[in-house]
């Protein structure tokens, strides 16, 4: 062929980091058959939907079967019930919404790579370490990405102290993926005002809200003026065990405005020409996760992650291991022992220990010497887990 290629991707590395690490396993697998391997590597839920929300599935199943009660291609933004959900879910967080701020998604990672259509040649600033899709989806178009780098200084949560004042649109993940660090309402402040003074726009990635208990921000327009200069995407993949049946949400506030241009108006274009919306039975499941009554069944879920973090935060605790995360989090960020790299304290790990756990410097280089641990695993084997890491480290 001779047609032209869409060459920005050329400029994205390959992420091996999963592969390495199977194959990393696998290799381990074939000299050490009888090893028992405990996986807290795990980046996706493991337990099942709650019941509420199934029933509603299939409810809504059985009425795209009838005549009387099916239905066809859905509304672009989401169906007006469950966007009402979404107003009345931020309501009890004390966040006011209106309806048409809010777009129904088939989950996060769609809309943070899609947000990119709207926007145009600016400057990209993203945290290092960090979840990949925000800066692969910037490279993807040709945008120009520096890095804002999280240390332990900082306790892996960079803040716009340094930055110039000009515009620029900031990615900011609380509570972050891979670091488990969560921004204080003090330290959102600071974004906000940075982000007020320069003209930039913030794009707030709250996958992870459900699991704060600390009183931090559980969104970003519990910061006065947020609505001026962020832009929210959530999901419901880890909150409540979607990540299988696929439905997240987009805050575009009507207050986010570009001269006499609006934000929500070029979103709202973008989902009418490329998305033809996230199906009936998912939507009638996310309006019941969101209600009350599924918010306190999804907590027993999150309580046995919740666990976990607990267990292995207690053990790090006691040992004196520098981490991050854990409190407000499903991941817990540690500092590699005796100064090793990411690689090879997974190495080690696998060795004496038959624990896979991911390297950190597979989110970015500021993550070399650290190293991710989860809670997704059972609180059975995440016990084992606690024990091995007791005798070893
Ligand atoms: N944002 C972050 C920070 C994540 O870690 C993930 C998934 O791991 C996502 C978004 C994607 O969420 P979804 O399953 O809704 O696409």
């Amino acid at each position: 062929m001779k047609i032209k290629i869409n060459e920005n991707f050329k400029n994205i590395k390959e992420n091996y980091l999963f592969s390495d690490i199977n194959k990393r396993v696998k290799a381990y697998k074939s000299t050490h058959p009888d090893a028992d391997i405990i996986r807290l590597g795990i980046g996706d839920v493991t337990l099942p939907l709650p019941k509420i929300v199934v029933d509603e599935m299939a409810k809504a199943s059985i009425e795209m079967g009838a005549k009387e009660t099916f239905k066809g291609y859905p509304p672009e933004y989401g169906y007006d019930f469950l966007r009402e959900m979404v107003v009345d879910y931020y309501k009890r967080n004390k966040v006011t919404l209106d309806l048409e701020d809010v777009f129904i998604s088939d989950g996060a990672k769609s809309d943070i790579g899609n947000i990119v259509d709207i926007l145009g040649d600016n400057d990209i600033y993203i945290p290092n370490p960090v979840y990949p899709v925000y800066v692969d989806s910037n490279l993807m178009s040709g945008r120009k990405v520096y890095y804002i780098e999280g240390n332990e200084k900082n306790k892996f949560l960079p803040m716009p102290d340094g930055l110039d004042c000009k515009p620029k649109v900031i990615y900011l993940c609380s509570p972050n993926n891979p670091t488990g660090a969560t921004y204080s309402y003090d330290e959102l402040v600071k974004w906000v005002e940075y982000a007020y003074e320069s003209g930039s726009l913030i794009i707030f990635d709250s996958a992870y809200e459900a699991f704060i208990t600390d009183g931090s921000p559980r969104s970003i327009y519990q910061i006065p003026m947020a609505k001026h200069v962020a832009i929210e995407i959530s999901s419901l993949s880890k909150m409540a065990g979607f990540t299988g049946i696929r439905c997240g949400f987009t805050i575009i506030p009507k207050e986010l405005t570009v001269g006499d241009t609006s934000i929500n108006a070029l979103w709202k274009r973008r989902c009418a020409t490329k998305f033809n919306g996230v199906s009936y039975p998912v939507q009638r499941a996310a309006y019941v996760a969101l209600s009350p009554e599924g918010v306190e069944e999804s907590k027993k879920n999150l309580a046995i992650y919740k666990k976990n973090t607990e267990m292995l935060c207690e053990l790090f605790d006691k040992k004196g291991i520098w981490y991050s995360g854990g409190k407000n989090s499903p991941y817990i960020w540690m500092r590699c022992p005796n100064g090793m790299k990411s690689f090879e304290f997974f190495d080690y790990l696998l060795d004496k220990a038959n624990i896979v756990g991911t390297p950190g410097v597979g989110f970015g280089e500021c993550g070399e010497g650290y190293f991710r641990l989860t809670s997704f695993a059972s609180n059975e084997d995440t016990k084992k887990a606690v024990e091995r890491l007791n005798k070893l480290l």
